[in-house]
C-alpha cells in the first residue's frame, strides 16, 4: 500500500453502508492523516472516530439548498484546502462512485490540477447481499447485477430510464432511491412485461442495528412502501435471488438484535462493554454517568510511592485504580521494582487485568468480586500487616473498616478522583423519556446514584442490568428496582445476564 505522506491532496472515500466495521483499512488510514473531513449525512458518526484530534469535520447535511450550489461550495472548498497544503478527505456513504456525485467532484478536482485518490467503499447493494443474505448473483438465477437510480433528477437533459430493457434484464435489479417513487418504476417494469410476481426485498438501514428487511413482490413493492411509510436510505432487490434468502438473516439473528442499550460507564472505560453488546446485535447508546479525572491534590499518593518498601499489601480495588497508581509511579521517575516486595490484591478480573498488562499478576483476586469477599480474603493475614488501599475521591469504607478490625494497619490513598456528570446528552434523555431504551447498564454504585440524578423517573421507561448486588442495593433504595443482575459481576458478566434474560423472554421491540 502506498503511504498517506503527501499534503495537498484529495482523497474521495467510502464511509461504507452504516457498519463502522465496513469501511476499509484505507479509507481508515485516509481519515488518520486528513487535516479536514468533509462527509455526507448518511455517514456513521462512529467512522469519524477515525479522524485525527486536529481534524475539522465538516457535516455536509441534508440537501436543503440546490444541488448545483452546494456542490459549487463543497467544489471549492475541497480544493481551496488542498491548495493550502491540507489533506482532504471527502467522505461518501457507501461506494463514493455508486450514486454518490463522485465524478463531478473529482472532475473539478482534476481540472484544478490538485492530486487525488479514490477510495472504494462497500455500496449499499452489496451491504444488503452480506447483512440481508440475498445472493446478488447466483450461479442459477443471476448472472448479472443491475444498480439503478430509483430517483433521477427532473430536467437537465438526462435520458429517461429505458425501462423495456430493465424489464428484459437477465439477472438482479438493485434501485437505490427507490422508496418514493416505487410506484414509478414497479408498474414501469410490470408494463414492459416483468412479472408481478417476481420477489422484491426491501432493505432498509442495511447493516445498522435497526436494519429492516421487508419481503414482497414487484406487484406489491409500491403498497408496502406506502403501508409502512418507509422513509430512506433503502435499497429495493428485485429478483428470484431473493427467494433464496433466510427469513432471518445472521445479522438479525444475533442475540441482541433490535434492542436498544445505554451504557453509562466513563467514555474512556466504555468501549470494551460496547463492542461486546454491539456485536450480540444490541444498538448502543452512550451516556457517561462519572467522570474520572485527576485527584484533586497528587501529595498523598506521591507521599505513598516513597513508602512502598514498607508496605505489605497494595489493594486494588478498580481497574482505574491501577491505572492512576501506576501512571503516577512511572511520572515522577519510578518504575516497577519499587513494587518488588509488595503483594498485590485485585478487586475483581478486570482489575488484575489492568495490572496484567503493566506485566504484574495479583496475587490474591476474591472468589467475589466485591469489597466484602476482598476484606474477607485478605483478613486472615490482616493483623500486623501493613495495607494500602488505592482508591478513588469517593468511595466504600468496607475494605478499610474491615481490615482495621482484623489488626491490620491500613492507609488509604486517593489515586483518582471520580465525579458525577450533570448534564444528560439530549439524544439520550429524549430516547429514553420517549421509553425508546430497553436496557440500562450499571456497572457501579456510584454510576446508579449519579443515573438517578440524571434521568430521576425517566428511569422507570427503561429496563436497569445491575452489575452486582451492592449496585442492585442502592438502585432498590433509591426506588429504582432493578431487571436484571449480573450473577459474575464483571462486564461480560452483565452482558451473560442480559443475554439470559432476553433469551428467556421478549425484549425486542416490535419492528
Ligand atoms: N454511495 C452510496 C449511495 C448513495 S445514494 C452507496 O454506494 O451506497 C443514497 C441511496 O443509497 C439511498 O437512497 C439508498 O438507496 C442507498 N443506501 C445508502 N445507505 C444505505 C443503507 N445503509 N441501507 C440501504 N440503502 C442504503
Amino acid at each position: 500500500m502506498t503511504a498517506i505522506h503527501s499534503r495537498g491532496k484529495v482523497y474521495f472515500v467510502g464511509a461504507g453502508p452504516g457498519d463502522p466495521g465496513l469501511i476499509t483499512l484505507r479509507g481508515v488510514q485516509c481519515l488518520q492523516r486528513a487535516d479536514l473531513v468533509l462527509h455526507d449525512y448518511l455517514v456513521n458518526p462512529a467512522v469519524l472516530e477515525h479522524a485525527a484530534a486536529h481534524a475539522e469535520v465538516v457535516n455536509l447535511g441534508h440537501h436543503h439548498t440546490p444541488l448545483e450550489q452546494r456542490q459549487e461550495e463543497i467544489n471549492a472548498r475541497t480544493i481551496a484546502a488542498a491548495r493550502t497544503g491540507k489533506c482532504v478527505v471527502r467522505l461518501k456513504g457507501g461506494d463514493p462512485d455508486v450514486f454518490g456525485r463522485c465524478a463531478e467532484e473529482v472532475e473539478a478536482v482534476r481540472a484544478a490540477g490538485v492530486p487525488l485518490e479514490i477510495v472504494p467503499g462497500v455500496t449499499a447493494a452489496l451491504a444488503a447481499a452480506g447483512y440481508a443474505e440475498i445472493p446478488v448473483t447466483h450461479a442459477r438465477l443471476a448472472s448479472a447485477v443491475a444498480l439503478i437510480a430509483g430517483h433521477q433528477r427532473k430536467g437537465k437533459g438526462e435520458s429517461e430510464m429505458d425501462y423495456a430493457r430493465l424489464a428484459d434484464f437477465p439477472g438482479t435489479l438493485i434501485f437505490y432511491m427507490g422508496l418514493a417513487s416505487a410506484a414509478q418504476w414497479s408498474e414501469a417494469l410490470m408494463a414492459r412485461g416483468k412479472s408481478p410476481r417476481t420477489p422484491v426485498a426491501i432493505v432498509r438501514r442495511c447493516s445498522w442495528p435497526d436494519q429492516q428487511t421487508i419481503r414482497c413482490t414487484l406487484g406489491t413493492v409500491a403498497a408496502e412502501v406506502a403501508r409502512r411509510q418507509l422513509r430512506p436510505p433503502a435499497a429495493i432487490v428485485v429478483g428470484e435471488v431473493v427467494a433464496c434468502a433466510p427469513e432471518v438473516s445472521w445479522f438479525a439473528a444475533r442475540p441482541l438484535f433490535g434492542t436498544r442499550v445505554l451504557v453509562t460507564r466513563p467514555r474512556d472505560e466504555a468501549r470494551d462493554l460496547c463492542e461486546r453488546l454491539s456485536s450480540l446485535g444490541a444498538e448502543v447508546l452512550a451516556q457517561p454517568a462519572i467522570a474520572i479525572a485527576d485527584p484533586p491534590n497528587w501529595a498523598p499518593l506521591d507521599a505513598a510511592l516513597t513508602r512502598l518498601g514498607e508496605t505489605d499489601w497494595l489493594v486494588f480495588s478498580s481497574a482505574n485504580g491501577v491505572r492512576y497508581f501506576l501512571g503516577r509511579l512511572f511520572q515522577t521517575g519510578g518504575d516497577l521494582r519499587r513494587l518488588g516486595g509488595v503483594r498485590l490484591a485485585a478487586i475483581g478480573p478486570g482489575t488484575a487485568e489492568e495490572l496484567a498488562r503493566h506485566h504484574l499478576r495479583a496475587d490474591l483476586v476474591p472468589p467475589e468480586y466485591r469489597a466484602e469477599s476482598l476484606a474477607e480474603s485478605l483478613s486472615a493475614e490482616a493483623a500486623g500487616r501493613r495495607f494500602l488501599l488505592v482508591r478513588a475521591s469517593r468511595g466504600r469504607e468496607v475494605l478499610a473498616d474491615t481490615l482495621s478490625a482484623a489488626g491490620a494497619s491500613v492507609e488509604q490513598v486517593v489515586a483518582y478522583s471520580s465525579s458525577d456528570v450533570d448534564r444528560p446528552e439530549p439524544q439520550v434523555a429524549s430516547a429514553l423519556a420517549a421509553g425508546q431504551i430497553d436496557f440500562i447498564a450499571v456497572t457501579s454504585s456510584s454510576i446508579a446514584r449519579s443515573l438517578v440524578r440524571l434521568f430521576g423517573e425517566h428511569l422507570r421507561r427503561s429496563k436497569l442490568v445491575s452489575i452486582s448486588p451492592i449496585t442492585s442495593g442502592v438502585l432498590r433504595d433509591l426506588g429504582y428496582p432493578p431487571t436484571v443482575e449480573a450473577a459474575e459481576y464483571t462486564m461480560q458478566g452483565l452482558v451473560t445476564a442480559l443475554l439470559e434474560y432476553c433469551c428467556q423472554g421478549e425484549c425486542r421491540r416490535p419492528t
